[in-house]
């Protein structure tokens, strides 16, 4: 996998990167995501990395169930018109989603950090693509979404 680095990010700059793509063993499943090329890319450029999990900063547990947005993805999830919901066993968990990307909106405005280099497809963390009523839709995830909306950008990292 290549990972293209953004040119206006300066050397000691800090990035936000999912935690699961750093290795660690917070995706719903228990499982990691590992990506070597993508560590390597931001270490060449000389970036400091911030890893976050917005699942677990929201307070949801590892494994959890896998969870899909209602009708309408993120925008309507913050608009307050669609939930965050978990099937097996059925929970509503829009508010440790919500409280999740609060918390790491908060840590990029701490950190000055511009960019975020996301796990794509996660209901959380994708950027072109998330997952709306268990299908894979074209929009972010709730995190992703907010992100954008406060002016960072978010890269996603097809692992
Ligand atoms: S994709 Fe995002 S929410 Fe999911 S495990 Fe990775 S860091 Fe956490």
């Amino acid at each position: 996998m290549k990972v293209e680095v953004p040119n206006d990010l300066q050397p000691g700059e800090a990035v936000l990167v999912s935690a699961c793509l750093l290795g660690e063993e917070t995706r719903y499943d228990g499982g990691h995501k590992k990506t070597p090329a993508l560590v390597d890319a931001l270490h060449q450029a000389g970036l400091r990395i911030i890893s976050v999990c917005p699942e677990v900063l929201g307070g949801l547990p590892t494994p959890r169930p896998a969870a899909s947005l209602e009708k309408g993805g993120a925008s309507a999830v913050w608009g307050a018109s669609a939930r965050v919901r978990t099937k097996e066993p059925p929970a509503d968990v829009t508010e440790e989603f919500q409280n999740g990307a609060r918390a790491v909106l908060e840590m990029a405005k701490a950190e000055g950090a511009r960019y975020a280099f996301f796990q794509e497809r996660s209901p959380s963390c994708g950027s072109l693509q998330t997952n709306v009523e268990g299908a894979l839709v074209d929009g972010p995830g709730v995190t992703s979404a907010l992100l954008f909306a406060e002016g960072v950008q978010v890269i996603a990292i097809n692992a």
